[in-house]
């Protein structure tokens, strides 16, 4: 090759290694990064060496001098080295970028999280296994006043008092039991500090996972002020006690009013009794009496009487027969009321008693039209008193006849309930509405529509109760209205006084 090329070559030569030596230089590295510096150094010095290298042989090829020539062996030497370790410590500055990115990353998520954990409502604590306050959020430390001692650390206010916990055996804020590490959940406690009273709801849970069993292990405590629901919690218990204490009391004051009424209707009741009896009494003779008189009369044994005579005696007997009956029901009621009836039990053969009541009152049912039957499962026995049981069985068959039209039919069950007897008498006759189901079992009430009960006491059905819870038992009604009624009296199979 020419001379002159071989110069021209390493002219060249010379220019780009010394453009590149100018572009390593003007390269801006990053200048946050420490290493930026030395790598601009080495890849400098690295095409240093080859800008040295391309003057050496411009001097050389073009005969000027060769005097450079014996340093460009070593000159070269260096230039592998220096590229190698250009090369190593970019890799370095690269781990050092990233290892930095992660911590401003880091810095920014704590950042954030204690902006949440600082403004959230809820109290936060954590109390390290030693028993130190390692952090408080702001809303910890304004509820319950720490403050921070010497050295920084966050210190309980001397005067903070746990008044009262839900549960005794742990004390939600005590600092030692929370070093412990301590499981709550949503405890209450009440705490007093700087003189105001606050009711907090402790939730808290151990913190360290890795320590060994039964050493301690600190705690993270979580609280939220629950005061004002305390305080409404706590009014509506006064409110209730109160609420309570009045109701109390207005019971009280009625029972003693109640119990004076009762007083005074127990005397209103006996004199009313008493009243009844005696005038009673006093009607019956006389009454026996007229009958009697009027009997003689309408007899014709004292002198003849005519025919208009005859009828208006008529209606006078009949009359004082009527009240004659009357009476001695009001005699009867007086006596079952005040207690008067006396229950002489014995050995009774029920379904006797019943066909001794349905013989007695067959003449009537005959003339009525109206079908008595008697259903019994065999002989049914009771040790009761066959008297008054005979009494309320024919009250209620004659009832059963009397309100039942002809063509209709009475059927009379004697049935054994375990240790009860219950004798049944269902008609099928004009029924009695819901309204007056109850109603006829006082004195004197009737159904005003009944046709039939012209004649009547009303008193028949009151007698009857009354008779049954003499023996010990009770008398029921069942009707549908136009279907018919069923009466039941039921009585213990064995009487026992009292
Ligand atoms: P009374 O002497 O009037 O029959 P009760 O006390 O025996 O008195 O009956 C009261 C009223 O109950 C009767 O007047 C009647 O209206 C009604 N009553 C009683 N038994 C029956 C029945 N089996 N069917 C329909 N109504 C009845």
């Amino acid at each position: 090759m020419a001379g002159w090329v071989v110069v021209a070559l390493d002219v060249i030569a010379f220019f780009a290694f010394s453009i590149a030596l100018v572009l390593v230089l003007r390269e801006r590295f990053e200048n946050s990064n420490p290493y930026s510096g030395v790598i601009k150094l080495l890849f400098a010095l690295a095409v240093l060496v080859y800008v040295f290298v391309a003057f050496s042989n411009i001097l050389e090829h073009a005969g000027i001098t060769a005097v450079l020539d014996e340093y460009e062996d070593y000159v070269e030497i260096l230039f592998v080295p220096l590229i190698a370790y250009a090369v190593y410590t970019m890799h370095t500055a690269r781990l050092y970028n990233d290892a930095r990115r992660a911590a401003e990353l880091l810095n920014a998520e704590h950042g954030l999280l204690t902006a949440i954990i600082d403004t959230s409502p809820t109290g936060i604590m954590l109390v390290t296994s030693a028993g130190t306050l390692a952090f408080a959020n702001d809303m910890a430390r304004e509820t319950l006043r720490l403050q921070s001692g010497p050295g920084e650390s966050l210190q309980m206010p001397d005067d903070l008092t746990c008044l009262s916990t839900q549960d005794s055996s742990v004390r939600p804020l005590s600092l030692e039991g929370l070093a412990r590490g301590v499981t709550l959940f949503g405890s209450t406690c009440i705490v007093e500090t700087g003189g105001k009273k606050v009711a907090l709801s402790v939730s808290s849970s151990p913190l360290g996972t890795d320590a060994a069993p039964g050493a301690p292990q600190g705690s993270v405590v979580a609280f939220v002020d629950v005061t004002e629901r305390e305080e409404a919690r706590q009014g509506l218990l006064d409110a209730q006690a109160r609420y309570s204490l009045d109701l109390e009391r207005t019971v009280d004051e009625r029972t003693v009013e109640l119990l004076a009424v009762n007083r005074e209707l127990g005397t209103v009741n006996r004199a009313k009794r008493e009243f009844v009896a005696n005038v009673s009494h006093e009607l019956k003779t006389p009454l026996s009496a007229v009958r009697g008189f009027a009997e003689l009369l309408l007899s014709g044994a004292p002198g003849p009487i005519n025919a208009e005579q005859a009828k208006q005696l008529q209606i006078v007997a009949d009359s004082s027969q009527e009240l004659l009956a009357l009476v001695e029901r009001l005699l009867e009621l007086e006596r079952v009321e005040s207690g008067h009836a006396v229950v002489t039990p014995s050995h009774v053969e029920l379904d006797q008693v019943v066909e001794g009541v349905v013989d007695l009152i067959e003449p009537l049912a005959r003339e009525r039209g109206v079908k008595v039957v008697v259903e019994s499962v065999g002989s049914v026995v009771a040790e009761t008193d066959a008297g008054l049981l005979g009494q309320i069985v024919r009250n209620l068959v004659s009832n059963a006849v009397k309100f039942t039209p002809s063509n209709g039919s009475v059927t009379v069950k004697v049935l054994e309930v375990g240790e009860y007897r219950r004798i049944s008498v269902a008609d099928t006759g004009v029924g009695i509405a819901t309204a007056d189901q109850e109603r006829i079992f006082e004195p004197f009430a009737q159904v005003a529509d009944s046709a039939a009960t012209r004649g009547g006491t009303g008193l028949g059905l009151a007698i009857c109760r009354e008779l049954a819870h003499a023996l010990g038992g009770s008398v029921w009604l069942k009707s549908v209205p136009g279907e018919g009624s069923t009466f039941t009296l039921e009585i213990p199979a064995r009487f026992s006084a009292g």
